[in-house]
Order: structure tokens, then sequence, then C-alpha cells
């Protein structure tokens, strides 16, 4: 029988995480699956009810019963893959090739001084921003990262409509719109505005990937899929971007640091077999919330997240050392 464990925590947001949801302290637990086979996996499951998603106390209620939500069916394949690479002594880290992770900004930190530089510095070449909560400012930062020549990619978390994207990219100056990588849910998913929407800039489909009707689309009205490893079906997702030849950000989920860790152990190994079709991650996203004892195994370097320290996903020490309550 497959057995489920659980640890829960928090993570202490620096800031305001995005254009819908406050700086409240987060929620999530980690996994600890074991299988009859005798392997043992970790994973994260972090919902965000903000988001649509149940919440927490729900996924959990469910899985004692057997019924298995979307989120912890990718929790479950995730721990899954740690579990046969404890089995085999290996770390995710050293089973793919090296990716850079985007710069993550949101709001309330871009009017910090010297922090352009200091991206530049650490060997970012671009940057992440939220945006939708005050777009004279943001569109003020742009000049600011086009004038350092990063690139950059936008998410409105689907917040903004038609006409205020239209306006606001269509505000920018030529040099901001040359650097601008995609944006991201620009407005709630509608086939026939996003479609108009790409004509001014890529556009990526993140959260609102649940309301693509997949099955029925001639061309897609997107041309990147944001998709966090954490929450999509990833072989389903490769899949669709072979059929339409898209490409791929992953990114992890804003979670714990062994959310953050599986997704960029993923990306990693997604890039050594996909090459092109895999863009830059977004995995370095520990760094939004105060630093605790997982977030502080991690070694970067720059945009690249090295290893953390053990087997599998790692924090070997760490996960052992856990009170784990039987579910
Ligand atoms: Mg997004």
């Amino acid at each position: 029988m497959v057995k489920f464990f659980i640890s829960p925590y928090t993570l202490i947001p620096n800031a305001p995480l995005n254009a819908l949801t406050g700086a409240a302290v987060r929620e999530g637990v980690l996994l600890k699956v074991t299988w009859p086979d005798g392997l043992t996996g970790y994973a994260d499951l972090h919902p965000w009810p903000e988001l649509g998603d149940a919440p927490l106390k729900d996924h959990l209620a469910d899985l004692k019963k057997g019924r298995v939500s979307a989120i912890v069916e990718q929790s479950i394949w995730l721990a899954r893959r740690d579990a046969k690479l404890r089995s085999e002594k290996l770390n995710m880290f050293f089973e793919g090739v090296p990716i850079k992770n985007n710069f993550t900004i949101i709001r309330s930190q871009i009017l910090q001084p010297g922090m352009i530089d200091e991206i530049c510095n650490e060997g970012f070449s671009s940057v992440k921003l939220k945006v939708g909560s005050d777009l004279v400012n943001e569109a003020d930062f742009l000049n600011h990262l086009a004038a350092a020549n990063l690139r950059i990619r936008l998410d409105f978390n689907a917040v903004s409509s038609w006409q205020v994207f239209e306006k606001f990219i269509s505000n920018l100056s030529p040099s901001v719109r040359a650097l601008i990588d995609y944006v991201e849910d620009p407005f709630p998913f509608d086939e026939k505005s996003w479609s108009e929407a790409q004509t001014l800039v890529k556009i990526a489909v993140d959260n609102q990937m649940r309301k693509v009707p997949w099955k029925y689309l001639k061309k897609p009205p997107f041309d990147v899929l944001v998709v966090k490893p954490a929450r999509t079906d990833v072989d389903v997702a490769v899949a669709y971007c072979k059929k339409w030849n898209l490409k791929m950000t992953i990114t992890s989920s804003m979670d714990h640091p062994v959310g953050a860790s599986h997704a960029a152990g993923l990306a990693m190994e997604l890039k050594k077999e996909h090459g092109e079709m895999i863009l830059e991650a977004g995995c370095l996203t520990h760094r939004l919330y105060h630093m605790d004892i997982f977030s502080a195994e991690l070694t970067t370097q720059g945009p690249y997240l090295l290893r953390v320290k053990g087997t599998g996903v790692g924090f070997d020490k760490l996960l052992e050392g856990l009170e784990w309550q039987a579910l």
C-alpha cells in the first residue's frame, strides 16, 4: 500500500507576492510517500486558493479518502521521481544540463535603488515582473530594465482587460517592446482577444491554461507554455509544445524550497532532452520569502541553481529530521 505522511510548514513573504494575494504567511505541507517496492520520495504540496485552488485541508482530506486532486497527483509524481533518484543515490541536479533562471521581481521591490545593477552584475539576462497593480510605475520601471538591456517577461495573472493591456503595451517605447520575451496571462483567457493580443507581443499561458480548449484549437493564441511541474502534467505539456511548435518555461509555484528544487531539477532535465524548446526557467523564487533552514541549503550562482546537497531533490538530513504525521 502507498503511504502518505505530511509535515506542515509556513513561508513568510518579504512583500506582497502578486496582484491577487497579500503578504500573508503562506501554508503548505511537505509530502513523504512510501511505496510497496520500498522506495521513499518527497515533494511539496502548496495550493494557491487565491488562484482558484481548493484549500490545503481539502486536498489532504480527499487524499485521506483515496481521492487525488490534480495538484496532489503532481506532488506524488514528483515524489516518485525523487524516490527513484534517491534509491540510486543520484542527485537530481547532476542529471540535466545547467539552465539559467529569470530574476523575479514583485511590485513593491521595483523602487529599490541599485537593484538593476545588481541583477546585471550577478549575470541574469532576463527579469520577470509581476504587473497590473500600478501600471504607470511599472511602465517606468521597464524603461530602466531596457536601459540595462535585460530581457523582459511580464505577468498580469489575468487581472487586466484587453483595453488596459492594449493601451499599456502600445504606450511602451519600441526599445522596451523589443526586449519583451512574452506577456503571461494578460487577461482572462478568451481565444479571440488573446489572438489579437498576440499581434502586439508574444503571449504566454500559465494559470489560464485550464481554460484552453485544446481539442478544438486551430492555432493556439499564445507562443509559450509556462509550466509549473507542481501543477501541470509535464508530459502532456511537452506533447502540446511539440504539436503546436510552442516554447516552454518551467517555473516553481512560488512554493517551498523542496518544490522549487523539484521544478529546477526538472527544468534541467527537460533542457537536456528538448534543447531550444525549453526557455530560461523561473525557479529562483525562494528569495521572495524569509530565509529558512531549507532555502539556506540552496547553492546558487547568479541565475543558476547549482545543486542541493544530498540525493534526489536533496535536503536529505533536513527531511529525515522533520516530524512526519501519517495521513
Ligand atoms: Mg504566472
